[in-house]
């Protein structure tokens, strides 16, 4: 056990963030052996993304035993897609595992972190002013922990309550109100059937439709409960098989866009049975290209928007009164709750962090054109800096957690390499750049880049989210660090 104050000095490793990233890398190096290591966490508790989408119906659109750690198999996932609190659950469970609960400092957001070249080491400052230093720096914030509010004239005089879909409040009732739900996203999609039943009235402020696909999801039988409790080999088997099923799907995604027009056209069957009404199906019927944005999965979305308490409005926003939400036509729809269900700010990464690297480089200066990183994990002036879910590693076909495992080796390699009295590791510069150019080039002709806005990509419309090919290609790649693309400064 490692006895020093959390702001003695130095730790081999300092992660900032406590959701699947960085407990997945914490429970790497636990088993490893290490000890000498610290999450700060800024929120009260632990487990990212589902501690703060606790809004009404979240649950996981990638299958439970494929959105876990192979390393840290759960058998008893009650269901093929498992609601937000069997999630949360979870991590919680990993936690105490692990015993990471003494490793992790919460209330403690990451304010500043610079390089001390001289000493090899990251400087961090939270915002209560606490000071650490640590030889490697994690970031595994994630790329979806910002809430992004959308900027529309007046909105600061709507006198009934407001709130994002992550920062629910559940303490606002909705019953028999009128409800105004902006924004159709893969969070609106699982909240709105929700609270259907309850609201007065609802009115759904649809910029872009989306493409709906069903939800394969049900309950794990009895049975097949049994099964995998007997014989631990099934759930790998069904993972496998999870895995392998969304894999395939990149295909269409990045080797082949065309292959969209015909899965396409048998979503739009789908759309037509749930809704016969033409006007309502017309609204809801989208014009780019399938998987140009996420595709989203539910049963009960559409059959929702059909209720006679719901409108479906696509005419764009004017403006936020006291009362409501006028639109471009003048019309004002007055509503007692206004609820945003407009997504993140994506492409910031690490931002508000103030990251300053070599020569007091500040990362938002180097990513002044967006976010680049080699491999998704590190970045040119920056040394001894290891991104998990890093720029262009988030994923359209597949688990997210398959790419972090992916990750963690690497970084527990990098951070091997530092205890081989190497003092700091800088990749170099025409590493990261051609690297860049391969993923922007393969982004260029995969499905994302056939015409439509989506949060993968910045204001610029630079692609800085996703990656653009098979996940067991990025595994291949990110296997073991190439040292030639590396300074090592001894
Ligand atoms: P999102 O997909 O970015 O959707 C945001 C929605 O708000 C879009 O419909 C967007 O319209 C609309 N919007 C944004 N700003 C607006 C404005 N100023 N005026 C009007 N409409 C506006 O966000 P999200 O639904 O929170 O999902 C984000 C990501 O989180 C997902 O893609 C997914 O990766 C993840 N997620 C996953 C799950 C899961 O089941 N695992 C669940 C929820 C979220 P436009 O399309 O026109 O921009």
């Amino acid at each position: 056990m490692n006895n020093k104050t959390p702001e003695q000095t130095p730790w081999r490793v300092l992660i900032i963030g406590a959701g699947f990233a960085g407990l997945g890398l914490a429970m790497q190096l636990r088993r490893q052996g290490h000890d000498d290591f610290l999450i700060l966490e800024q929120a009260d508790e632990p487990g990212g993304t589902w501690r703060d989408n606790h809004y009404p119906g979240a649950a996981c659109d990638v299958p439970s035993h494929l959105y876990s750690f192979s390393f840290e198999p759960k058998l008893d996932w009650s269901r093929r897609f498992a609601a937000q609190a069997e999630i949360f659950a979870y991590v919680r469970q990993c936690i105490e595992r692990y015993q990471l609960a003494e490793r992790i400092r919460c209330r403690s957001e990451v304010a500043e972190a610079s390089f001390d070249e001289a000493a090899a080491l990251w400087r961090v400052t939270t915002r209560d002013g606490a000071q650490f230093t640590a030889r490697a720096l994690v970031s595994a914030c994630g790329q979806l922990n910002r809430p992004l509010y959308p900027q529309l004239p007046g909105l600061e005089r709507f006198a009934g309550e407001q709130f994002h879909s992550a920062r629910w409040r559940h303490d606002v009732a909705l019953s028999g109100k009128r409800v105004a739900v902006i924004g159709t996203g893969a969070s609106a999609i699982q909240f709105v059937p929700q609270i259907v039943p309850q609201v007065a009235r609802l009115h759904l402020f649809q910029r872009t439709p989306a493409y709906v696909m069903s939800k394969p999801d049900r309950a794990y039988s009895r049975f097949e409960l049994a099964l995998m409790r007997r014989w631990p080999w099934t759930q790998k088997l069904d993972r496998a098989w999870q895995y392998l099923f969304h894999e395939v799907r990149g295909v269409a995604f990045f080797l082949w866009p065309a292959l969209m027009k015909l899965q396409r056209q048998r979503v739009l069957r789908q759309l037509a049975r749930q809704v016969p009404e033409p006007a309502l199906r017309a609204r809801l019927t989208p014009d780019y290209p399938l998987g140009c944005k996420r595709i989203l999965i539910s049963n009960d979305y559409y059959p929702a928007l059909r209720q006679p308490q719901v409108e479906v409005v696509d005419t764009a926003i004017r403006e936020v009164t006291e009362q409501g939400i006028i639109t471009a036509d003048g019309q004002l729809r007055e509503v007692d709750v206004l609820i945003y269900g407009t997504g993140f700010a994506a492409s910031d990464f690490l931002a508000p962090m103030r990251i300053r690297g070599l020569g007091g480089l500040e990362l938002n200066q180097a990513w002044r054109e967006g976010a680049e990183a080699y491999k998704g994990i590190s970045v040119n002036g920056f040394p001894n800096l290891f991104i998990l879910y890093g720029p262009n590693t988030n994923l359209g076909h597949n688990s997210i957690i398959y790419m972090l495992e992916s990750q963690f080796p690497y970084v527990l390699a990098c951070l091997d390499k530092l205890d081989q009295g190497v003092r700091y590791l800088d990749v170099r510069k025409p590493a990261q750049d051609a690297w860049n150019r391969q993923v922007q080039q393969a982004i260029s002709q995969s499905v994302w880049e056939q015409g439509c806005s989506s949060w993968y990509k910045n204001a610029a419309g630079k692609h800085t989210n996703n990656w653009s090919g098979f996940t067991f290609s990025y595994r291949r790649q990110t296997r073991r660090p190439q040292w030639a693309d590396y300074e090592l400064v001894r």
